[in-house]
């Protein structure tokens, strides 16, 4: 009998459906003040368009997946889990495309305010609760930031680009090399070459 309303599933949220909301903020009510108790979040959110450093980053949008646990205790709100989000950028040695994953633990404690915490923290160093709220944000990007590599690369041991002519050593046959061009053949690979780089012992032309 299709008696009852049907449950249309993901609408069943109050809170989550109003517009505009920071989908970073996480809502305390239900959490509330009594230490001990827990909640679980499950989000996926798309990512903010700063999430890089100069070589790598997270796209701006993709899915930052997070799987944390909010923990009421005495002095605020402990969150602890992970997360997991998709970086690319490109090898500092050859240029090359690289895509990775990371998956990072956070644990951090939003202070209330007011809390011992609070008091004996430099203020730059202490997440606060925001009224009734904690905002996930800066917590999940100064994590990913600073998990991000200054130098990253396609492969642990990238050999880089050729000296000689710009072209990625892994690619190139293990024999490559410039200083050893057979004479007979140094006309040849001189035609080649866009010229600055060139190097052609023997060039009757050169100084
Ligand atoms: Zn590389
Ligand atoms: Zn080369």
């Amino acid at each position: 009998m299709p008696a009852a309303p049907t449950d249309r599933p993901g609408a069943a949220s109050t809170h989550a459906r109003r517009p505009a909301a920071n989908p970073w903020a996480v809502e305390l009510r239900e959490l509330g003040r009594r230490p001990g108790s827990m909640q679980e979040l499950d989000r996926t959110i798309p990512a903010p368009a700063d999430w890089r450093l100069e070589l790598i980053g997270v796209p701006e949008g993709a899915p930052v997946h997070l799987r944390l646990r909010l923990e009421s205790v005495m002095e605020g709100v402990l969150v602890s889990g992970d997360v997991e989000v998709p970086v690319e950028g490109q090898c500092a040695r050859c240029l090359d495309p690289v895509e990775d994953t990371l998956e990072l633990d956070v644990q951090e404690l939003f202070a209330y305010p007011g809390s011992t915490t609070e008091a004996t923290s430099e203020e730059d160093e202490v997440r606060l609760v925001e009224g009734e709220r904690i905002d996930l944000e800066p917590m999940v990007r100064d994590t990913v930031v600073l998990a991000l590599p200054l130098s990253p690369t396609c492969t642990e041991d990238c050999a880089g680009l050729c000296a000689g002519c710009g072209q990625r050593v892994d690619d190139l046959p293990a024999d490559h090399s410039h200083e050893l061009v057979d004479p007979r053949w140094a006309g040849l690979a001189g035609r080649f070459t866009t010229g600055a780089v060139a190097d052609r012992p023997g060039d009757p032309e050169e100084n």
